[in-house]
């Protein structure tokens, strides 16, 4: 059956690019490869996930009554609250009926004969649309490393990013947990409460601020609720889309007592606002080092054992150029005597036997590992699906040098084809949700726009897709970003991938400004033609 449009996702942007596909009169068609709604909060199930983003600013905006309606609990949600939102707004907006769920897109490519993409799916079926929107989601595409020996393991694997429906118990069980970003710093305070003994095997360390969650108080719930319209307004063209702004002088011209008094407060605000203190905390390394400083002070203060403290604490980047990491007591949890850190940098993994993990110095016994080993980041869930243009080039070899998009939206050579959230975008480094709500409006805008002028094809010309590419990499490179070497935001972490630094630096408000500049230029930088 052709459709006007097919949505690749149910995360946060499928699910809002389902609603305005519905409300547009569109015909449209979901698929998921989850058995329901959630995205990344459907998978990533993991004991101790929660979002590091204040939940009155991580949730939709687009419909007053469901900002009146829902009513979060806490500030910083867990990922049975998100889910629970989600399903809430399926729900409510009678989303779910357009998805084939449990059906994964196997290979996608454009007709040129009929002007539309033909996808395939896992279930056999083949679908064709207009307009093909991937909400495939930028962290999304398990990283599944191939530890030598993993498959002599006799014990139980999980990953944080495919966690069972059915909560693993760890009880009495000797646990590996592989992997120290955001998912493996909060999930091993949990393995530690249950499991007899934890071991962190740890390659890298990273920096991490504690999360100052409670409930919302009825009287902050009425206030936020008051003052939600202009909460939003702050947010719209904000740095990060959300309400936060740094302090405005850079750290060198701030006095030391007022400037250790501004790092202090923002410790204990918590989430990733630490990494924004100062104007220049990000640009500048004298400024990132006073930052760095205040934060290995607290580790160096949190962690008994003074070996491990120094272990933990990071030595190749600066302070925010990596995602910063919230923790709910993680630093607390080496203090146990029944926990313990490998520093893989000092004895890595030499292989994995029926019941240990071998590395150059020792043998852990293991009864469950379990890896919170991150993703093929940004790319690889639209790699894998790896969509072919009309005159046969495919994604894969159109970014084997990296991605190139005009404003992380649209890529040369594939028609009609939007990555949502995608390299080339601040996706990760903004308010994915309003991020998503300023991406998907825009797409419908130009769906729109094309067909009033009676286009059936629209194309970002190769031209203005490099110059976007050019200003992302030159935006990155007057900060510190570029120098984190191990990290996913420049494909650091995937054997073999190539290092671009993928998302856009400049900002959500900035990055929005762009964007609202092209529809208004009559979308400069695109080619509509019709058949
Ligand atoms: P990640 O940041 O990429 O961390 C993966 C960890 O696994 C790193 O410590 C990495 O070490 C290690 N690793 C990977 N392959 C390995 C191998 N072969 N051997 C040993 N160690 C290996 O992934 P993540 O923790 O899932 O987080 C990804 C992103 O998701 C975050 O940065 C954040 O944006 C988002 N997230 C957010 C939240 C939240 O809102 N609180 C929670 C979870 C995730 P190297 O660094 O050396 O590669």
């Amino acid at each position: 059956m052709r459709h006007d449009v097919i949505v690749i996702g149910a995360g946060f942007a499928g699910l809002y690019a389902m609603h305005r596909a519905v409300t547009a009169g569109l015909t449209v068609l979901g698929i998921d490869a989850a058995a329901g709604v959630g995205g990344t909060w459907y998978w990533n199930r993991y004991p101790g996930a929660r979002c590091d983003v204040e939940s009155v600013d991580y949730s939709y905006s687009f419909d007053d009554d469901l900002q009146r309606e829902w009513t979060w609990t806490e500030r910083f949600a867990a990922q049975p609250e998100i889910l629970a939102y989600l399903e809430h707004v399926a729900d409510r907006f009678d989303l779910r009926r357009h998805y084939a769920f449990g059906t994964s897109v196997t290979s996608a490519a454009f007709d040129a004969d009929s002007g539309t993409w033909e996808v395939h799916t896992s279930t056999g079926m083949r679908h064709r649309a207009d307009f093909l929107l991937c909400a495939t989601g930028c962290l999304s595409a398990v990283n599944r490393p191939a530890l030598p020996g993993i498959e002599e393991f006799a014990g139980e694997v999980y990953y944080t990013a495919a966690w069972p429906d059915e909560a693993p118990d760890f009880t009495g069980k000797h646990v590996g947990l592989v992997g120290t970003g955001s998912s493996g710093i909060q999930v091993a305070p949990l393995l530690a409460d249950s499991a007899a003994s934890l071991t962190v095997f740890q390659r890298s360390p990273n920096y991490s601020v504690p999360m100052p969650n409670r409930p919302w108080t009825d009287d902050e719930i009425r206030r936020l609720k008051a003052g939600y319209a202009e909460r939003r307004r702050r947010s719209a063209y904000a740095p990060a889309g959300t309400p936060h702004t740094s302090q405005t002088k850079p750290a060198a011209e701030v006095d030391p007592h007022e400037r250790a008094e501004a790092l202090r407060q923002r410790w204990s605000q918590g989430g990733v606002l630490f990494s924004k203190t100062f104007p220049d905390q990000l640009t500048d390394l004298a400024a990132n080092d006073v930052a760095r400083e205040f934060a290995e002070a607290r580790i160096r203060e949190l962690v008994v054992d003074p070996v491990v403290a120094e272990d933990l604490i990071p030595v190749d980047h600066p302070i925010g150029t990596k995602r910063i990491c919230t923790d709910t007591g993680y630093y607390q949890t080496f203090n146990r005597d029944h926990v313990s850190l490998v520093n893989l940098r000092r004895e890595p993994i030499i292989g994995v036997t029926a019941d240990s993990v071998r590395t150059t110095i020792a043998e852990y016994p293991c009864d469950a590992l379990v890896f919170a080993t991150g993703f093929d980041a940004m790319t690889g869930a639209l790699t894998r699906i790896d969509p072919v243009g009309p005159d046969g080039d495919r994604l894969s070899h159109l970014w084997a040098d990296g991605p190139v998009t005009f404003l992380g939206l649209m890529i040369p050579h594939l028609p009609n084809l939007f990555s949502l959230s995608g390299p080339g975008s601040p996706s990760v480094l903004a308010n994915m949700v309003l991020h998503a709500e300023i991406q998907v409006d825009w797409v419908f805008a130009l769906i729109a726009a094309a067909r009033a002028e009676g286009a059936t094809q629209v194309e970002a010309r190769p031209d203005a897709a490099d110059a976007w590419t050019r200003h992302v990499a030159e935006v990155a490179e007057h900060t510190l970003f570029v120098r984190a070497d191990s990290s996913w935001y420049l494909g650091a972490n995937i054997d073999g991938k190539k290092r671009v630094f993928m998302p856009y630096v400049g900002g959500f408000g900035t990055y929005r400004t762009h964007c609202d500049d092209v529809a208004e230029n009559d979308y400069a930088g695109l080619v509509f033609t019709s058949r």
